[in-house]
């Protein structure tokens, strides 16, 4: 299956190669945060497909506490699992906390409190589909893995624990921004899981 994942900044020119059909075999949108809603609900017009997310620290009209305030058409997949097709994906938004009034961030252990509520849902899904999980979208990178040294984009260590404990497949991320020469790499691999930055979009196979 082919998939779009976006996220962090918003490509203009993404609708221009949607309507001359260079899109055309996608068939699903993963969002991976930090993406004005409209932007997200024109794709999902454009390309008709489903839409599934999850929060970064900056999504504009983001409020944890209202629930009405999300992509219209899409799924907010924090701290969700979901099957589509034959594929199970879950998702765990945020990034690091940086600054005192950050919404949506978290330190290193409050994100691993946030991790252990996807646990049950894995272990689920195991017992039901041989294995814990396909697809996992964060905003933030795991730790020391196309992270920066810097406060604000310092990778989360929950997110190498859940991708050691899930054994993903694919794990797609944003937050970090290429600049130039900031990063050396944005496909990774550890273990038997693909890490890549989505940073500002990508098209993926995904084997169902
Ligand atoms: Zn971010």
């Amino acid at each position: 299956m082919k998939i779009l994942a976006v996220s962090d900044e918003v490509v203009e020119r993404l609708y221009s190669l949607c309507n001359n059909g260079h899109f055309r075999d996608v068939r699903l949108i993963l969002g991976c945060g930090d993406l004005p809603y409209p932007y997200l609900e024109n794709l999902i017009t454009i390309l008709n497909v489903p839409l599934l997310y999850v929060p970064g620290n900056h999504d504009p009209e983001y409020a944890p506490q209202n629930t009405m305030t999300r992509a219209e058409g899409g799924s907010n997949l924090d701290l969700k699992l979901i099957r589509h097709k034959n594929l199970s994906i879950a998702g765990f938004g945020g990034s690091i906390h940086y600054r005192p009034d950050g919404t949506n961030q978290y330190t290193q252990s409050e994100a691993y409190l946030r991790a252990v509520r996807l646990l049950p849902l894995f272990a689920w899904n195991r017992i039901r589909h041989g294995r814990a999980l396909d697809i996992l979208i964060t905003h933030s990178p795991p730790f020391g893995i196309h992270d920066e040294d810097t406060r604000a984009h310092q990778g989360l260590k929950a997110i190498n624990w859940l991708i050691r404990v899930a054994r993903p497949r694919l794990h797609l991320h944003g937050h970090v921004h290429f600049h130039r020469g900031n990063l050396t790499a944005s496909d990774t691999s550890l273990g038997t899981t693909r890490i890549v930055n989505v940073f500002p979009y990508k098209v993926l196979d995904v084997d169902e």
